[in-house]
């Protein structure tokens, strides 16, 4: 679990930075507030996730970094890799290629379809 934490906060850091350098605000709350160690990653941020986070818009990064500290507020009450849809768990893989991901593949489907 420790790993997943500091996977999340890391990319809401890596989120929150981009978005800082295209001019917008984001206010971290202060329980959410990434230990030091996370900061100090920010300086080895990869080029290529740099670049990735540099294709979104401002309104998506905001986006994101929303999702990823519902992420985090789930992985502090247990409830982390459980659809909020359904209640059932998301896939493995899902939840590795999306981390921040709150919905399994049909929920996601549904909502998707605009039938939710
Ligand atoms: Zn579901």
């Amino acid at each position: 679990m420790k790993e997943l934490r500091r996977r999340l906060e890391r990319e809401r850091l890596v989120a929150a930075t981009r978005l800082r350098q295209l001019g917008g605000q984001i206010v971290l709350e202060e329980a959410a507030t990434p230990a030091d160690s996370v900061w100090d990653e920010a300086d080895h941020i990869q080029a290529s996730e740099q670049r990735e986070m540099g294709l979104m818009s401002r309104e998506r990064l905001v986006e994101r970094i929303e999702r990823l500290t519902a992420a985090l507020k789930r992985v502090d009450d247990g409830t982390y890799g459980t659809c909020i849809e359904c209640g059932k768990a998301i896939g493995q893989a899902r939840l590795k290629a999306i981390p921040e991901v709150a919905t399994c593949v049909s929920c996601q489907e549904k909502i998707e379809r605009g039938d939710a």
